[in-house]
């Protein structure tokens, strides 16, 4: 099964099963799969391979996630909400640095019982992306082919 037919059943699975009826609402009125929220909104995949970021109270003007640190933290919350995206799992190379937020935990600095809520600044991986990512990840995803090709190399 591809991706975009992957992404497409657990939206439906999403929309099927709302634990939250505000972004079962806004997850079906921008047709994404929110991969991580918080209070201002979630990170959400489209079956076309694009990241996009809405907001809870314009879910009219829905951006492409373009930085790369927030693309990783989506992708990292999403796999492991969401075993089959697995393959998305942000790949760490070499020139990746070592989260000083968290140490390379990947915990957030703050009481235990909020940290299964509060997620660290690397977005739970214990590193960040080096600054040749970021060139990257400015470059447009021209297909969702060419996306899932890119993420797989990584
Ligand atoms: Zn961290």
């Amino acid at each position: 099964m591809d991706l975009a037919a992957i992404v497409e059943r657990l939206i439906s699975q999403f929309l099927a099963e709302p634990k939250n009826a505000e972004a079962a609402s806004l997850a079906r009125q921008v047709r994404a799969l929110p991969l991580h929220s918080d209070g201002g909104g979630f990170y959400g995949l489209r079956s076309t391979g694009e990241l996009i970021e809405v907001r809870w109270d314009e879910p009219e003007s829905v951006q492409p996630l373009t930085d790369v640190r927030l693309r990783k933290l989506a992708l990292h919350q999403g796999a492991r909400k969401y075993p089959e995206l697995s393959d998305l799992e942000p790949v760490r190379n070499s020139e990746a640095i070592v989260c000083a937020s968290c140490g390379g935990s990947g915990l957030a600095r703050v009481p235990p019982y909020l940290q299964q809520e509060v997620v660290c600044w690397c977005g739970g991986l214990g590193w960040l992306p080096s600054p040749a990512d970021e060139v990257k990840a400015s470059q447009p995803l021209e297909s969702i082919r060419r996306w899932w090709e890119f993420w797989r190399r990584r």
